[in-house]
């Protein structure tokens, strides 16, 4: 945090260093999508060595999750050109498009680059490749906001990057994937975000064999926090690889 001398912003633990919360997922015929383009996405990207992208998903319009959404022109530029979709519920496309206004599918004609972009809004489960993905509503109020199943091969990954709850039907969706990215904030209670306590009360009743907790604030200490937790559920840090 910027000005904070805290001892996780001082820490000397890299998994302390934290930028905004971004994944990208892999299935097994390659196919390829990342979901939100934070602030630091194309330092993270850079560092991942990522060179392509199919498809750009859109948790929510909170500029922690879009504003650096103008870098996507490099993927359209390593496509050769090609457009890109972008999924997104239909409020977040909305909000989205009124912040980078001139973003579209047409390039720019005044040869000055910019991205190309086929908006789709998502709420109904889509394929992107082989991978099904799936539209999952979430309460954090006020934007429109989902998270995603992303399904491959009879393997199922949620990620939920930003929630103060999970509706009952979402609960459903979620029951049994095998890996969960869930939000969890700080300790203390949040009007839009999920507490430690919460968040461990949801990985419990969704019961992924394995459990990322992503979204942390500077009060929650990486190692410290971790012994606080089952093993089955570890916070996740920048760079993190998992293969299931
Ligand atoms: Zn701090
Ligand atoms: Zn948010
Ligand atoms: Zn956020």
């Amino acid at each position: 945090m910027i000005g904070c001398d805290c001892p996780v912003c001082t820490s000397k633990d890299p998994r302390d260093m934290r930028c905004r919360t971004c994944v990208c997922v892999e299935a097994g015929d390659g196919t390829r999508v990342i979901s939100d383009t934070p602030p630091e996405f194309r330092l993270l990207a850079i560092k991942a060595g990522i060179k392509r992208a199919d498809a750009f998903l859109i948790t929510h319009c909170h500029m922690d999750h879009v504003a650096g959404f103008d870098d996507v022109r490099r993927f359209n530029t390593l496509a050769g050109g090609a457009v890109i979709p972008c999924y997104g519920l239909p409020g977040a496309l909305r909000s989205l498009k009124a912040v980078f206004p001139y973003i579209s599918e047409e390039a720019n004609g005044q040869g000055l680059f910019r991205p190309m972009i086929r908006f789709i809004p998502a709420t109904e489960p889509f394929f992107v490749g082989g991978m099904r993905i799936v539209p999952v509503p979430v309460i954090h109020p006020p934007a429109d906001t989902c998270g995603w199943i992303f399904e491959y091969g009879g393997v199922r990954a949620a990620h939920i990057p930003d929630c103060r709850e999970i509706p009952q039907e979402s609960l459903a969706l979620l029951k049994g994937v095998d890996m969960l990215s869930l939000n969890c904030l700080r300790d203390r209670p949040h009007p839009t975000h999920l507490s430690l306590e919460k968040s461990v009360e949801y990985a419990a009743a969704i019961g992924a064999r394995r459990t990322f907790f992503v979204h942390m604030s500077h009060s929650l200490p990486h190692a410290a926090t971790e012994e606080r937790l089952p093993q089955h559920i570890r916070l996740a840090y920048d760079g993190l690889d998992v293969t299931l």
